[in-house]
């Protein structure tokens, strides 16, 4: 999966300021600077670009590695470089990170992008409206007039591998570019467990009953925010499916022998299906 990357991602806030080998990430509207190749990918490091930003626009975001390999992340917040610079930079939408390789920087990209989100809209205090200030000691934008503490935003949801002995439910979405096949998935709302987001979003989703949930891994999913939770479970009682025409244009139960799925490396959503496929996953 995308996170699933050979060293270690440490995420704890603290404040610093960049060396010159550090990586350097601007990212405007869900897309960030930077040089492709093929599918090879890099950033401009802090040392390429020191002439040209402003130390007090800079952020720290995250570090990946230890030791002497160790590379950490910032965010730049202005964006003055000279055009002789920026040949060969163009920003990219967070989807190519999907594919990019190493899947080091393909990981930092889409982490970066969501962080880097999350600032752009965390300026003003939603409570009094007074510009925020970051605070000294974690990741947090602190209201100087009434102390309100805005943290990141991470939405809940979850994936959902509902199974019926030999056979999964597969669905594509409605109205999406996404048109390869898909889970139930949904948002956890307010006041409910996440087993209870399970057995509502499936009744919702296909107006099926399930029984016999387990809890199977979890994912960051930096594109929209969110920490997906997937969960096998079982069809309990009569399988007829009543599908939500405005979520879904298809959901239909398929035999594990003639799923088409293939396996990608990225996404919970994938792994599961994989895993169902190949007669992994057992209650
Ligand atoms: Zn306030």
């Amino acid at each position: 999966m995308i996170q699933d990357i050979c060293e270690v991602y440490h995420n704890e806030y603290k404040e610093q300021k960049p060396k010159s080998s550090d990586y350097c990430m601007f990212v405007k509207d869900r897309s960030v600077l930077l040089k492709k190749q093929e599918d090879n990918i890099t950033f401009f490091t802090y040392g390429e670009v020191s002439n040209y930003v402003k130390i007090e626009d800079i952020i720290y975001l995250f570090a990946i590695g230890d030791g002497e390999n160790q590379k950490k992340y910032f965010l730049c917040r202005s964006m003055s470089l000279p055009d002789e610079l920026l040949q060969g930079y163009t920003y990219e939408n967070q989807n190519v990170f999907r594919t990019a390789k190493p899947k080091e920087q393909a990981f930092a990209g889409i982490t970066a992008c969501q962080l880097a989100n999350w600032y752009e809209n965390t300026k003003y205090c939603g409570h009094c409206g007074t510009e925020l200030v970051h605070d000294h000691k974690e990741r947090m934008m602190r209201c100087p007039s009434c102390n309100a503490m805005h943290y990141p935003k991470i939405s809940p949801a979850v994936i959902i591998a509902l199974t019926d002995k030999n056979r999964i439910l597969m669905t594509k979405y409605a109205g999406r570019d996404y048109k390869k096949y898909a889970l139930i998935a949904g948002f956890t709302e307010i006041g409910e467990t996440v087993e209870e987001t399970v057995k509502r979003e499936v009744m919702e989703e296909v107006g099926l009953r399930v029984k016999n949930i387990r809890y199977y891994k979890s994912q960051p999913w930096s594109f929209s925010d969110t920490l997906l939770m997937g969960f096998f479970c079982e069809l309990d009682g009569e399988d007829t499916i009543r599908m939500d025409e405005e979520e879904l244009s298809v959901a239909e139960w398929v035999n594990r022998e003639d799923m088409t799925v293939t396996f990608d490396d990225v996404s919970l959503t994938n792994e599961m299906m994989i895993a169902f496929k190949e007669n992994k996953y057992q209650y």
